[in-house]
């Protein structure tokens, strides 16, 4: 594999690969800019089928955290960590234990976090032997602990806007949102959009995700082959990646796209089309940037979870300053978005040089 000549390489600056016996850890972590800082970004456990798979999933990934970093105002640079495994059944303090010293020996330059099938309790395990850390247990009223619920304020209220940009309201009492995934995001999601009186449709692999939205929020079950196609207002991706791509775009029928789920464009010019079919894509690492904001304040230390909560409220201005500009231009949000993170990484950059 030439992974200096793929298409994701993008000018990462490191890519390390982490191998232990003992404990059967195999991982990646991708370093894709340290130009505004240390690169931060969760660590992702996953099944993957090759490592070709995990390498391209880690610099799409890393990339995604340099921008999201960017565009958050955030002093990190982008990077992410995948672990070759199952989360249900590959687990054990000893294989955290074993990535924490992998992230160690990058002294700094990456800080991890948990993401898709890592958790608090792993960290913990990753902290015992690094400082390199964050997304830890912490007490009431302090910055940090599952980033979750954090990403899900800052989709809520990065959707509010999407739908006052719109449909032209301010409330979203009868709206209908299909929400893919109704994990750690897509629950608290559903919570708060329930609260507002949205209407709910939900689709998840595990029945019993499904099952308590349906019994908590008055949801209503959709299959997972069809969610992306539902006659709603409001799509809310919070599964997978790359699911918007030339095959499901014309099935779309929401005009609005805002979910939490990293990478949902399957190749940039999806952005395009989505512009081009009248659908208003929310940029997933400018909208789910909510998480990191409160990984980013533990790590720092000193701050308090409403320092956080304030500071999650900038998503929805940031989103309204690229619709504006996108529709002045008239250009895709994606296209906006990226020009602009790009822009902030090179003005570090050259404050390095300089
Ligand atoms: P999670 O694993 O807790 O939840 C994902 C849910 O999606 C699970 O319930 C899973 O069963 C379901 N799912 C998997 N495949 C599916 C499919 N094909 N159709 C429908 N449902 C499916 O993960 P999470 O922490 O909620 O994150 C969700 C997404 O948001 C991921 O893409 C993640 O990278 C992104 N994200 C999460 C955070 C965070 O703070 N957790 C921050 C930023 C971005």
């Amino acid at each position: 594999m030439d992974i200096f000549g793929t298409r994701e390489f993008d000018g990462h600056e490191r890519v390390v690969f982490g191998n232990d016996e003992p404990t059967g850890l195999r991982s990646i972590i991708a370093i894709h800019s340290t130009a505004l800082g240390p690169a931060a970004g969760g660590c992702r456990m996953w099944p993957y089928a090759s490592t070709a798979e995990a390498v391209t999933d880690v610099l799409r990934l890393s990339r995604g955290m340099s921008y999201k970093n960017a565009m958050a105002g955030l002093p990190f640079g982008g990077g992410k960590a995948v672990i070759i495994g199952d989360s249900r059944k590959g687990k054990s303090a000893e294989l955290f234990q074993a990535y924490g010293r992998f992230v160690g020996s990058l002294a700094g330059h990456y800080i991890t976090a948990e993401d898709v099938g890592t958790t608090t309790a792993d960290m913990e395990q990753v902290a015992r032997v690094t400082n390199f850390v964050s997304g830890l247990g912490r007490k009431p009223g302090e910055a940090g602990g599952d980033p979750a619920p954090k990403t899900a304020l800052g989709v809520f209220l990065g959707l509010k806007a999407a739908v006052k940009f719109r449909f032209g309201r301010s409330d979203l009492e009868g709206l209908s949102v299909a929400v893919q995934g109704v994990g750690g995001v897509g629950y608290h999601l559903c919570r708060l959009l329930a609260a507002e009186g949205v209407k709910l449709r939900v689709a998840d692999v595990r029945p019993l995700a499904t099952q308590r939205a349906r019994e908590e929020f008055n949801a209503v079950a959709v299959p997972v082959e069809t969610v992306l196609s539902e006659e709603v207002d409001v799509l809310a991706p919070c599964a997978l990646g790359a699911v918007f791509n030339a095959e499901s775009i014309p099935l779309i029928r929401a005009r609005v796209i805002a979910g939490a789920a990293n990478n949902q464009l399957a190749e940039d010019k999806d952005g395009a089309a989505l512009q081009l079919a009248g659908v208003l894509y929310a940029p997933d690492y400018v909208i789910n940037a909510g998480g990191i904001i409160s990984v980013a304040r533990e790590y720092g230390g000193g701050a308090t979870e409403v320092q956080v909560t304030n500071e999650i409220q900038g998503i929805p201005g940031r989103l309204m300053e690229i619709f504006e500009r996108a529709r002045r231009e008239g250009r895709a949000t994606n296209s906006v978005a990226d020009q602009m993170a790009r822009e902030r990484i090179e003005r570090g950059a050259a404050r390095l040089v300089a």
